[in-house]
């Protein structure tokens, strides 16, 4: 499978944690758009055919774009590249940015996933780490979105908040059952160095969640989606039965995607080398290649060397809770698992950490906990 990513590097404010490439100065929004719109044209020229399963925007916050700009887009991906006509197609949406009238649009543009930014339903910590909305208002809009036909809405919420305790994240999850969510994406708080909140933490102001409370947060909010329906499929990652994100389980199986759009990143083959590519990540940098009519690309493409790609398979399938397909890395790499990593898998195994089961090999929930650890054995073997 194939997926295309665009990215849309503006939101109306930077959030307190936040280290994304992402602009709260919108002064170049239009030229950036019309960089994007030749980016398009210029990558589906030079690159094979394919054809593409899913399409997402992400950010940033996608959504915070005037009406009209995201069905100029996704337009021009159709025009320029083969979207299945029943590709799964997400936007990224943050409250406060919605408005009925871009979920009217997005809705007749094609698209049928939204993926909203919730972190919490409580408004003293969305409050406290920046974030531009409030509860109230992610309601409205997830409701404004039922309405436009939305039947496929995810949220993204985060544990580990300063401030925040159990209950708090507990509160979120039952929150977002009640509302009938169907994919909820529950992220670990990571404080990178540099942005606001990390000066603050270093500096005495603000203060984490002791990690016994954190990784209680996220035991016992696994427990609970689990028990509200929402089956565990990615390490971060649950939904109800056929929701899971087709666009990110592509990614999880190490298939092709192509990124467009500031610092977006690719995988693809082409003729038979696996390669990486790398947009900019530099703003004058991508206007500037798409003033001269070429494509932003950071560097020339990287080969991969089939050892690193073979990895890179353990390593993303085995963030999925179906683990590794034995057959598809059989008919890649035209070796077995067991013939690649026989000793990984044994010491994991006898660790506890690993299972073989229907054709997939997979962590267990233990071994999800220390996957760190537990991939080192396959760089090791
Ligand atoms: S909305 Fe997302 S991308 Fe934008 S500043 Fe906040 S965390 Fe960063």
């Amino acid at each position: 499978m194939s997926g295309l990513y665009v990215h849309i590097p503006f939101c109306k404010a930077k959030c307190r944690y936040c280290d994304f490439v992402s602009f709260a100065d919108h002064d170049c929004m239009g030229d950036y758009c019309a960089a994007l719109l030749k980016e398009i044209r210029l990558s589906a020229a030079a690159l094979p055919k394919r054809e593409y399963e899913s399409v997402f925007f992400g950010g940033g916050t996608p959504s915070i774009l005037p009406v009209g700009a995201i069905s100029l887009l996704l337009h021009a991906l159709k025009e320029s590249f083969t979207v299945l006509p029943d590709a799964e197609i997400t936007i990224e949406a943050n409250p406060g940015t919605l408005t009925e009238e871009k979920l009217k649009e997005y809705k007749a543009a094609g698209i049928n996933r939204l993926s909203m930014g919730l972190q919490s339903a409580n408004d003293a910590l969305l409050e406290n780490v920046g974030r531009i909305h409030r509860y109230r208002e992610f309601v409205q809009n997830y409701e404004c979105a039922r309405a436009a036909g939305f039947d496929n809405i995810s949220a993204d919420i985060m544990y580990g908040l300063p401030g925040q305790t159990v209950k708090d994240h507990m509160d979120t999850i039952e929150a977002l059952y009640r509302l009938g969510l169907d994919h909820i994406s529950a992220y670990s708080l990571i404080v990178e160095e540099g942005t606001p909140l990390y000066t603050d933490i270093i500096g005495g102001a603000e203060s984490l969640p002791a990690e016994d409370d954190a990784y209680l947060m996220h035991k016992k909010g696994m427990e609970f989606l689990e028990q509200l329906g929402y089956h565990r499929y990615e390490i971060s990652n649950y939904a109800k039965p056929g929701r899971e994100s087709r666009h990110n389980v592509n990614y999880w199986e190490n298939g092709e995607y192509l990124g467009l759009g500031l610092n977006s990143h690719s995988a693809m083959r082409i003729e038979g080398q696996w390669l990486r590519f790398a947009n900019t990540a530099s703003l004058p940098d991508y206007l500037s290649h798409s003033a001269r009519g070429v494509r932003p690309l950071a560097e020339p493409p990287e080969i991969i060397p089939e050892k690193e790609e073979m990895f890179e398979t353990v390593m993303l399938g085995l963030r999925m809770t179906k683990g590794v397909d034995e057959e598809n890395f059989r008919k890649r790499f035209g070796k077995s698992m067991e013939e690649a990593y026989g000793d990984a898998l044994l010491s994991l195994r006898e660790k506890g950490w690993l299972l073989r089961e229907n054709g997939f090999i997979r962590l267990t929930e233990e071994g999800l906990d220390f996957q760190n650890e537990a991939l080192m054995s396959f760089l090791d073997d």
